[in-house]
């Protein structure tokens, strides 16, 4: 065997595994970004993101005892959620601890953790992992372009929503999965803000908005048929509703998983383990996934560590407490995304912050 771990994607998930496994592992890691150490330009892939850390993801920063560099923070930071149901007309305000970050820096500080023990390929696409006798081989694009076969014991699928790990080895593990469209305008609102809006003739799902950096960015994920139209029918209402944005300075789509049931987890069996997205570790409720992503990469590091000898049963077991966690986002969604619990929820008032 070339390697002992092979670790398909670096963004949250994979560079929190590979910063985290014991250095005399031989890990190879894959990663299809261009990033090089500090690289900001518009080049290669980009994870579009809200770009908002969550309390349990500075959770999960206190326990790796990792504090943030301020260069990758972005102003202003915001203490609140402002809730819209377009339905109904009504609008909410809750308190949340948001940190307000750039995602691509975001991503290359935590790559740029990675101990020079592991061998990373950037800009290196993997296209296939076949079984071999005792572990996997795993075929991959190089930056020059060139086809590279490697051999490793473990693979891990840390290649988030578009898991081509889960997708090749577990076909018949269909995820939920909806398109998220951002768009990036010039902010200017007089008061910056961040938004969560719901409507369900639009989406099933959420819509938001955030201020970042004298940027005003307008987002949702949909339902795969008609995304695009739904995200301009949900744009127009907005500028009905007083939201203020002009002509995109750039727009941003992905597939984004939406967990709808416990089955739609997917830890991996027979050497091969899913962490983050690609395991479908995202809040059903609010779409936030790094900290699961970290959380999940923190578990199976400790099982490699430990050298288990069922370290697949070991990491199903050690992330019971996240799916429920999970499953707890999945009951949430389902509340808010009915028009009539949602109209409960918002006329209750429970938490909700007047502003005069
Ligand atoms: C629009 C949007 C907004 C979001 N906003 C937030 C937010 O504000 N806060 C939050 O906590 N979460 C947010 N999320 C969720 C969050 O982005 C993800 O859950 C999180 O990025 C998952 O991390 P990950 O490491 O599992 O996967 P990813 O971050 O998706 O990383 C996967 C990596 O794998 C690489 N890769 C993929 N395929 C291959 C391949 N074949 N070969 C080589 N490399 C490959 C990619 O380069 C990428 O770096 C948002 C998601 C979306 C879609």
């Amino acid at each position: 065997m070339d390697y002992d771990i092979a670790i398909i994607g670096l963004g949250p998930a994979g560079s929190t595994l590979a910063r985290l496994l014991n250095p005399a592992f031989k890990v190879i890691a894959l990663d299809k970004k261009v990033a090089k150490l500090q690289q900001t330009d518009d080049k290669g892939f980009r994870k579009p993101c809200g770009g908002l850390l969550a309390t349990d993801a500075q959770k999960a920063f206190i326990r790796q005892k990792l504090n943030m560099p301020v260069d990758i923070l972005t102003n202003p930071q915001i203490f609140s959620v402002k809730t819209y149901d377009l339905q109904t007309g009504l609008t909410r305000n809750y308190q949340r601890t948001y940190v307000n970050f750039d995602r691509h820096k975001f991503d290359l500080w935590l790559k740029s953790l990675i101990p020079p023990t592991v061998t990373v390929y950037n800009n290196a696409l993997c296209t296939e992992i076949g079984r071999i006798i005792d572990g996997y081989q795993i075929t991959f694009i190089d930056e020059d372009g060139i086809e590279q076969k490697i051999t490793s014991r473990y693979v891990v699928g840390a290649d988030g929503a578009n898991s081509l790990v889960r997708r090749m080895r577990y076909p018949n593990h269909k995820l939920r999965q909806y398109i998220a469209i951002q768009q990036w305008f010039t902010e200017e609102h007089t008061l910056p803000f961040y938004s969560c809006i719901f409507d369900n003739t639009v989406t099933n799902c959420y819509a938001w908005s955030i201020s970042k950096d004298n940027a005003f960015i307008v987002g949702g994920a949909f339902p795969k048929k008609e995304a695009n139209r739904r995200f301009e029918e949900l744009k127009k209402k907005l500028v009905d509703r007083g939201f203020i944005f002009d002509k995109p300075i750039k727009t941003e789509k992905c597939t984004v998983v939406y967990p709808n049931s416990v089955r739609d987890f997917c830890t991996g069996n027979d050497n091969i383990f899913l962490i983050g997205e690609a395991a479908g570790f995202i809040s059903a409720s609010s779409l936030e996934g790094i900290s699961y992503a970290l959380d999940s990469a923190e578990i199976l590091s400790k099982i490699f560590n430990s050298h288990h000898p069922k370290p697949n049963n070991c990491y199903y077991k050690r992330t019971f407490l996240l799916r429920v966690k999970l499953y707890s986002k999945i009951v949430k969604a389902k509340i808010l995304t009915t028009p009539f619990w949602r109209k409960l929820v918002m006329l209750s008032r429970i938490k909700h912050i007047k502003i005069d």
